[in-house]
């Protein structure tokens, strides 16, 4: 075998995806891509802000840029951004060495997987949750397990208790959440910060908290709560693919909580792994950045989207929880086989991803990432669809 064994399933999965991906684009030239209703990714179509265009030129017209490496973990200066905005916006005081640049969320999480975990250790992460996290997982030998939420994709903090075993090093959160949209609360988050401490007690070991925010500035009438508030020992992870639309620019961070657990030891572990794997995070992108501190897209866009595409569902009958961020639908299948519904949309034109992709099967996801004109075609589509389905 040429390729490794391990990788023969990762390679099965992701030539399904690639498939579901072509068969998206053959229908996209055969009907034209417009009368396609894409709904399957999450790559934001809005415009970066304003004052992106603006930094990108005064620098690029400037004469300070140099496109040499940078520090493995990112500009000096751009650390301290970075810690200063943080500091800021969570009431802590951080110091430019808890900052790590990298290459956007997913890098981040790479870096503090293998940073933090033994092979054999376990991931712990409420369910339904982002499929990435199954490949970060992989790529460093260790268990992704999960826990369920409540119906309203809420945490539940007994199934978290529950589900910590004595292997468990890491519990991993995302709020906003994608695929579901919810934003956990200061009280639930406050909860589960309980738990972690009395199961850490219980296994004496340190359970750190990872929260994986990219999408913290897109939320709906609703604060994201500080998690560093909740638990000391945790890592934020974030990125500006989502809160600046710069996906492709690949540009992120991670930020350890100053109280932590051996915080300065866990940073440098994952600055170590961030330069072994990419030596630095893109240059460019992390000089840029530095100086957009607290700018981000206009989230009013989403929000208008949310709202249409729930209107129209809801009025097809569908059944879902009201996003309260990020730019996902996750509604429930009519039909108990999601992939088969999911074919179903697909005779409408209407492109969509399963949630057993999420470990939720009998849900779907939609991103509204998508313009508005997307929303309003299809609506027609999902009516019938539904009707098809209830036959
Ligand atoms: N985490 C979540 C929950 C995501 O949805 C994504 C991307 O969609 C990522 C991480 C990776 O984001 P990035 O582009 O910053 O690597």
């Amino acid at each position: 075998m040429p390729i490794a064994e391990k990788m023969v399933k990762m390679v099965e999965v992701s030539s399904m995806i690639r498939k579901m991906f072509e068969e998206g684009a053959k229908l996209k030239a055969l009907h034209g891509p417009d009368n396609v209703f894409d709904f399957s990714l999450g790559n934001p179509d809005v415009p970066p802000p304003p004052e992106f265009n603006k930094v990108l030129r005064d620098l690029v017209n400037g004469d300070s840029l140099n496109h040499g490496y940078t520090p493995g973990p990112g500009h000096l200066h751009v650390r301290k951004a970075v810690a200063d905005y943080l500091g800021n916006e969570h009431g802590l005081e951080f110091t430019p060495e808890l900052i790590v640049m990298t290459v956007g969320a997913a890098g981040a999480l790479n870096d503090v997987f293998k940073a933090l975990m033994n092979p054999g250790e376990e991931i712990l992460v409420p369910s339904p949750y982002f499929v990435g996290y199954d490949q970060y997982s992989f790529l460093a030998d260790v268990t992704l397990k999960t826990a369920p939420t409540n119906a309203d994709f809420h945490l539940n903090p007994a199934a978290i208790e529950a589900a910590i075993t004595e292997n468990t090093k890491l519990m991993l959160l995302n709020s906003p959440n994608n695929p579901t949209g919810a934003v956990y609360s200061a009280a639930e988050l406050a909860e589960l910060g309980d738990v972690l401490e009395r199961a850490s007690d219980k296994f004496d070991k340190r359970i750190y908290l990872i929260s994986d925010e990219p999408y913290r500035k897109i939320a709906y009438d609703i604060e994201v709560p500080s998690v560093f508030q909740a638990y000391p020992h945790t890592i934020l992870i974030s990125s500006y693919s989502k809160e600046l639309s710069l996906a492709g620019e690949r540009i992120g961070y991670l930020a350890v909580h100053p109280d932590a657990e051996d915080a300065q030891l866990v940073a440098g572990a994952a600055a170590a792994i961030n330069t072994m794997y990419c030596v630095n995070a893109p240059s460019m992108a992390q000089l840029v950045v530095a100086q957009l501190q607290g700018i981000s897209v206009d989230a009013s866009i989403y929000r208008r989207r949310r709202d249409l595409l729930c209107r129209g569902l809801s009025e097809a009958g569908y059944e879902f929880n009201l996003p309260e961020g990020a730019f996902y639908l996750f509604p429930k299948s009519p039909i108990s086989d999601d992939v088969k519904f999911i074919n179903l949309l697909q005779e409408e034109l209407i492109l969509a991803v399963p949630g057993s992709g999420f470990g939720a099967a009998g849900y779907f996801r939609l991103s509204y990432a998508v313009p508005d004109s997307t929303i309003e075609k299809s609506l027609a589509g999902f009516k019938r669809t539904m009707e098809k389905a209830l036959r």
